[in-house]
């Protein structure tokens, strides 16, 4: 057993330290040699060695390197050394963290990880969180909470008599939701049709000059950190316009709500705290290994009551509310050790200096290539940016060919009816040194016709 765990380890350790030698997107050869894992099922088991050696041989040259200083695509974190070292002792811990009883350790590091976050972000006194796979499951949480609060309030007992019979609830979303936001609501049901749309600026935030009105059981969703610009929505605006009216407010604050967190970029997420719940991701920004999300609710009863299963005789529970009264799930792993060891590793000046340091190397991105006579087609606030190479086509084959290339990786997408090289910098590993290398590959790349 030790020998297979220590060989584990060190493969790992190799592959972590070859990332910065290595193409950033794997080889053709690479991924055509994955057929190698089309075998029969065994009939006998197989050697623990060889498995891993296998994994590795054929596995991590076919493993995209996000990990690394030099992936930009998506909103992507890198996952940390220290908080990944702590994800597999509690991968070996093996604890479910449904219930105290199945693992008093799990629990404790849970809730520590979810007050420090609350505190790091200044979430209102008293929310209560809890720890799920990703932001998508966090929107999901949260607002199937929401739709069970705006309708008690309308006097109408959600979880006794379901959802059909139930008042009609209006959802208003920014034209610029993020899509994740939209798959929540269609699996709660509030299809895409009977959504109340409101326009945004030339940034992507939705204008608070033009919210509709509102009356009844209402949820509004907001966003802060645009995936594409990094702006962020008026919150504390909409939230004044929705608390007036009885709304629920939502913040999607998948990876914008760290900001938060970096005294520099605070103010963009001024008055977030007057929403009634949050969903973020800890897999993106934080860099916690995948997968990693948190949810908060300002009305801790009402997330108990939208999450918290019928009891069965078996199933102990005590007063403050087990885990998995807390999310959609029963059976998980303790997904929060791995957040507890970041923020124990990094702490408040370190999350900030993470925070700011990808902002500023971001900006960095956008000057090299605007210098370099491209268009940066957002106010890069955040770690964000958009580059035009020209013509939609010419954008579209530099994306394309820059992944090729392997120095780095960045995607692509429309923006205003633009095709646009999406920039995220969203990585502890990235340096100026790894920016400078990307935009003198993009530069290259751009040059070649
Ligand atoms: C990434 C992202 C999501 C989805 O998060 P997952 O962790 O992939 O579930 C939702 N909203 C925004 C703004 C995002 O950036």
């Amino acid at each position: 057993m030790s020998a297979v765990l220590s060989d584990a380890a060190r493969r790992a350790t190799n592959y972590l330290a070859g990332l910065s030698d290595r193409p950033v997107a794997p080889t053709e050869a690479a991924v055509r040699a994955l057929d190698r894992f089309r075998t029969p099922l065994p009939e006998q088991g197989e050697a623990g060695e060889k498995i891993i050696a296998e994994l590795d041989e054929i596995g991590s040259p076919a493993t995209v390197a996000s990990a690394g200083g030099r992936y930009f695509g998506f909103v992507i974190g890198a996952g940390l050394p220290v908080p990944l070292a702590a994800n597999w002792l509690a991968g070996a811990w093996n604890q479910n963290v449904a219930l105290e009883v199945m693992s008093p350790v799990a629990a404790r590091l849970e809730h520590v990880a979810l007050d420090w976050t609350a505190q790091l972000l200044e979430l209102p006194a008293g929310v209560r969180g809890a720890c799920v796979t990703g932001d998508t499951v966090a929107n999901f949480t949260a607002l199937a909470t929401a739709r069970l609060a705006v309708l008690e309030a309308a006097g109408y007992n959600l979880a006794q008599d379901g959802m059909s019979g139930s008042p009609p609830i209006t959802v208003v979303v920014g034209d610029e939701v993020h899509v994740s936001v939209l798959r929540a609501l269609s699996l709660l049901g509030f299809g895409r049709g009977r959504l109340q749309h409101v326009p945004v600026d030339e940034q992507g935030r939705m204008r608070a000059d033009r919210l509709p009105a509102i009356e009844g059981p209402t949820i509004v969703c907001t966003q802060v950190g645009n995936v594409n610009t990094g702006s962020f929505d008026p919150v504390a605006e909409i939230a004044t316009w929705a608390h007036a009216a009885g709304a629920w407010v939502h913040v999607d604050g998948a990876f914008g709500l760290w900001a938060r967190a970096a005294p520099r970029r605070r103010a963009l997420a001024d008055g977030v705290d007057r929403a009634d719940s949050w969903a973020l991701d800890c897999h993106k920004w934080l860099n916690v290994p995948y997968d990693s999300g948190m949810v908060f609710v300002r009305n801790g009863a009402a997330l108990r009551a939208a999450m918290g299963a019928s009891s069965a005789a078996y199933l102990p529970t005590k007063g403050e509310g087990e885990m998995m009264e807390f999310t959609p799930e029963m059976s998980r792993r303790a997904r929060g050790v791995d957040a507890w060891a970041a923020l124990r590793y990094l702490g408040r000046a370190g999350v900030a200096d993470l925070v700011e340091r990808s902002c500023v190397l971001a900006q960095r991105f956008a000057d090299r290539l605007q210098q370099a006579g491209f268009r940066v087609l957002n106010d890069v606030v955040l770690n964000q940016v958009m580059v035009s190479f020209g013509a939609d086509e010419e954008t579209s084959r530099v994306v394309s060919e820059v992944q090729r290339e392997g120095t780095c990786w960045c995607g692509q997408t429309v923006w205003h009816g633009r095709t646009a090289m999406r920039i995220s910098v969203s990585s502890w590993a990235t340096t100026s040194e790894d920016v400078d290398r990307s935009v003198a590959a993009m530069i290259r790349v751009a040059h070649r016709e």
